[in-house]
């Protein structure tokens, strides 16, 4: 039987260019008006026993070419659990091969969180004792930038998530830590809401998410490069969750994100902004080493090289945030492949370790207020 290939769904990418008996030669759809491509979700209905062969070619040209070697395709039968399968990089291609134990299979380059399972979460957390929702915008196709707030303290806190609409994980994070922080039993999550006022967005890009974009919006842009002057035309993701900071403040802000080559979790900071300030620094160095404390899943100075003293670029949310509000603020990045300090050669970095690395990076902030 001839295998068939289909992405006509939320957060589906791929193209087929030829199928042969059980084998399918695919690539990746770039994001809408941009060069980026890497994430791919699709699905392939065959029979059991099948010896599928799927090669996804041209990647020497995706965004993140070392993101291939030592990668691992996501797969899952019932859109629940996903695993690992046999993946081999080689010359720009990436093989997936697989003996099929079930007429459907869903591939992906992360576990996805679809846009269905956003509204299923925002629903849920909204209709929360001491939880409210807020609408701060749209995006360019008119989807809202969801905002969840909680806590009766003062110290402003933001965490936003999926700028980049490929990083899934991120969103994965989130659930976890809205879950962490409505837990009425949980001793982390009342101590914070003693002293905090959180304002959450799980998903920046709902537009790039159901297009299947790895790193762009509708139009092509790059939201974690609009901070500085993010504008409605282009950016109004941007545009209307930094004019809700500016009403609130900022004390602390995490920027939740996938990381395509680097096999570990760890942070990016905002050492190159020219008004840095000493306790912003110690902080922010604080915070890391409890994270790292917290859990085996995080790892201290694996992070990009430091930009030099003045030399940040502002237009990105983290640098921007500590800038414009002296605020500790962090880009934080799991990664697609896996921990290589911790792997799980059956699952590889997965959703359930996300939310779990929520759950730490909130019981730290706690620590450190
Ligand atoms: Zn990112």
């Amino acid at each position: 039987m001839t295998i068939t290939i289909n992405a006509a769904f939320d957060s589906g990418n791929i193209v087929v260019d030829a199928i042969d008996g059980t084998s399918a030669r695919l690539s990746i759809r770039k994001d809408r008006d941009s060069d980026f491509f890497q994430w791919f979700h699709f699905r392939v209905a065959c029979a059991v026993g099948d010896a599928l062969e799927l090669a996804i070619t041209g990647l020497g040209d995706s965004a993140y070419p070392d993101g291939w070697p030592g990668y691992a395709a996501c797969a899952s039968t019932d859109r629940e659990n996903w695993f690992r399968l046999d993946t081999n990089y080689e010359a720009g291609t990436l093989t997936i091969q697989h003996t099929a134990e079930s007429p459907i299979l869903y591939i992906a380059y992360f576990a996805p969180y679809s846009m269905e399972r956003h509204h299923d979460l925002v629903a849920q957390i909204a209709e929360c004792e001491g939880v409210t929702y807020r609408c701060l915008g749209t995006s360019l196709e008119g989807q809202p930038i969801d905002c969840l707030e909680m806590g009766s303290g003062d110290t402003q806190v933001w965490l936003y998530a999926r700028q980049h609409p490929g990083e899934s994980m991120a969103e994965w994070w989130m659930e976890g830590a809205l879950e962490k922080l409505v837990d009425p039993a949980d001793p982390h999550a009342r101590s914070l809401r003693a002293k905090c006022r959180f304002h959450i967005v799980p998903n920046m890009n709902p537009d790039g998410s159901c297009r299947g974009h790895l790193r762009t919006n509708f139009a092509g842009v790059n939201l974690n490069r609009e901070w500085d002057n993010p504008t409605p035309e282009r950016s109004p993701e941007v545009l209307c969750v930094r004019n809700a900071m500016d009403e609130s403040g900022v004390d602390w802000a995490m920027d939740v994100h996938g990381d395509e080559a680097i096999p570990a979790v760890f942070v990016a900071g905002f050492e190159g902004i020219p008004s840095l300030k000493p306790e912003q620094t110690t902080k922010y160095k604080a915070f890391e080493t409890a994270l790292a404390a917290n859990t085996p899943d995080f790892q201290v100075d694996l992070g990009y090289a430091e930009s030099a003293p003045g030399q940040a670029n502002l237009s990105m949310s983290t640098t921007q945030l500590a800038e414009r509000f002296g605020a500790v603020s962090m880009t934080l990045e799991m990664p697609f492949k896996d921990n290589r300090d911790l792997p799980d050669p059956v699952r590889g970095w997965s959703p359930e370790r996300s939310k779990l690395l929520a759950h730490a990076c909130l019981q730290t902030l706690d620590q450190l207020l």
